[in-house]
């Protein structure tokens, strides 16, 4: 998008495209969904919603794609990815720009995420290596027996607003080098930075057909979630959303991974290093406005002390936040997606109040001078909440931080595994044991020990448990490669001379 946008005087609405077969196309339904720029409050573009019959196109482009690339030896498709990995690193600059122009977070967390994206591009660049199969020679007389992994066919993947180049990332890289082709259908409210990833893709030399990106909403997923061509849907989301994407693409015959939402608790032992936690606090609870799948939206305190120190140690850094937009340079904070966004959030605030939590400092109503427009939210903690409350149960999904005092560690572990969410946790403290056996009974999918963002690199799979991820795989790293292909195995005779005649009962085992 156009990032003249930012200046305060936006007079143009930039129209955003789709990217089919090869080449940016303009939309073709005539309805149209507003992109915000988040730290002006503005809209800055019209992205396209695209209709079945377009949505169809792209699919019916990555169909036609799929044969000749699969065909490619894999050792070629990692030069692909090798080339790509160049061009978004020499690009990088310009695609932060991107996403923080619709996103609103700041350039530096805008380029760590594309950086992490990246990683799974170096990860796909191993693909020789990840696609061997297994081989056992003579498992009976002259019988060989090896196992090899092939692509699904044409996958999809929808992805949610909050990393708009990292999520993307997550998926394509992977499909695309296991030889699979992909229509990926961005976040409708930041889709710019999918559509400029996917031109690199071709500079880096993919073939027209097998990256398509569509810009859409329910009419997009539900074509892509119910035309037979599709394979294999990869979603990132809200748990609301996901759960309809996995039962309607499983009802399809599709194989599905649906990532979902989350409500990350941050257990501090009585032994924790406060300053550490609150560190960990502030980057976990504030990064990205809070606009994070892995932020930590509650701290759970094995008593008041460790509370009341945390507490104290919070407010006066909470207070020297620097909220603004992307284009302040000095900002630690950017805004909340768009107007409804800080609405709902605001919501969520009053609701908090109502319900009796202890309202430490209020975010509602922020203004930065020279944004006065942004859709600002300021960082808010709540203290003693209890597990009843809204502000508890649901996704907030902004910079509002509970704070729960539990009354022994045996509490604290159960509030955490009765919450319906499980994508990310961490534990505070100094006591390995503690340590050990919170990582083992804790039933959440990411456990982090004094690391309060527990992210898998590239090369380990990321995802959740319960409510987090509905399916069977987690993403990128090995669960990523298994997700976009299936298993074949072979099993041959050779030399074709050996004859045992016709043989009308199973055998055991190396006797075939
Ligand atoms: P969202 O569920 O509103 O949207 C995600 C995608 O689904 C978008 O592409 C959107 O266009 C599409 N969509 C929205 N409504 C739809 C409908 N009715 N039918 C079909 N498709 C629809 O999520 P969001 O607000 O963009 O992103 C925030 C959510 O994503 C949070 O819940 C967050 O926790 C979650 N998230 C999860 C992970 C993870 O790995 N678990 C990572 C990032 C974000």
């Amino acid at each position: 998008m156009n990032l003249q946008a930012n200046a305060a005087s936006v007079t143009d609405i930039e129209e955003i495209q789709h990217f089919i077969n090869g080449r940016r196309v303009a939309g073709a339904s005539g309805r149209f969904g507003d992109v915000y720029n988040p730290g002006l409050g503005v809209v800055a573009g019209r992205v396209p919603l695209a209709a079945k019959a377009e949505v169809e196109t792209a699919i019916a482009a990555a169909a036609a794609a799929f044969p000749s690339w699969a065909a490619v030896p894999a050792a070629r498709r990692a030069q692909v990815m090798f080339s790509f990995r160049d061009l978004v690193k020499r690009h990088i600059d310009e695609l932060a720009a991107l996403v923080s122009s619709e996103h609103g977070k700041t350039l530096e967390d805008a380029r760590g995420s594309i950086t992490r994206g990246l990683e799974v591009v170096e990860f796909a660049c191993g693909i020789p290596q990840l696609l061997k199969g297994e081989f056992s020679e003579s498992v009976a007389g002259g019988v060989d027996s090896w196992s090899m992994r092939q692509p699904l066919g044409v996958c999809a993947g929808i992805t949610p607003f909050n990393f708009p180049a990292m999520v993307p990332m997550w998926m394509f890289p992977i499909a695309i080098a296991c030889g699979n082709t992909f229509v990926l259908k961005p976040s409708e409210r930041d889709p710019s930075c999918a559509l400029r990833l996917a031109e690199l893709m071709k500079e880096a030399g993919l073939p027209d057909g097998v990256l398509n990106v569509v810009n859409g909403d329910k009419e997009a997923v539900d074509t892509l979630l119910t035309d037979a061509r599709v394979q294999g849907v990869s979603f990132v989301g809200s748990t609301a959303i996901g759960e309809i994407i996995y039962q309607t693409g499983c009802a399809h015959g599709k194989r599905v991974q649906a990532l979902c939402g989350a409500k990350n608790h941050m257990l501090v032992m009585p032994d924790a290093d406060i300053d550490q936690a609150v560190d960990a606090v502030m980057g976990a609870a504030y990064g990205s406005a809070g606009e994070r799948c892995m932020a930590i939206s509650v701290v759970v305190t094995v008593g008041d002390a460790p509370a009341d120190a945390l507490i104290a140690k919070l407010l006066p850094k909470l207070d020297a936040l620097k909220v603004g937009p992307y284009t302040d340079p000095a900002a630690e904070m950017g805004p909340v997606i768009n107007p409804d966004a800080k609405a709902r959030i605001e919501g969520c605030i009053a609701s908090g109040v109502e319900e009796g939590a202890q309202l430490l400092r209020d975010g509602r109503g922020a203004v930065v001078a020279g944004a006065e427009g942004g859709c600002f939210v300021g960082a808010t903690v709540f203290d003693r909440v209890t597990p009843g409350m809204r502000i508890y149960t649901d996704e907030i999904f902004g910079p509002v931080l509970s704070i729960v005092r539990a009354g022994d560690y045996e509490e604290a572990v159960a509030m955490i595994n009765d919450h319906e969410y499980g994508n990310g946790t961490a534990i505070f403290t100094r006591d390995g044991d503690a340590a050990r056996d919170f990582v083992h009974r804790i039933q959440i999918g990411m456990v982090g020990v004094n690391v309060p963002i527990p992210v898998p690199l590239a090369f380990h799979s990321f995802g959740g448990w319960k409510r987090s991820l509905f399916g069977d795989y987690a993403i990128h790293g090995p669960e990523g490669v298994r997700f976009y292909t299936r298993l074949k195995t072979v099993t041959s005779r050779w030399p074709s001379g050996i004859r045992e005649g016709a043989v009308f009962n199973f055998k055991a085992g190396g006797e075939h």
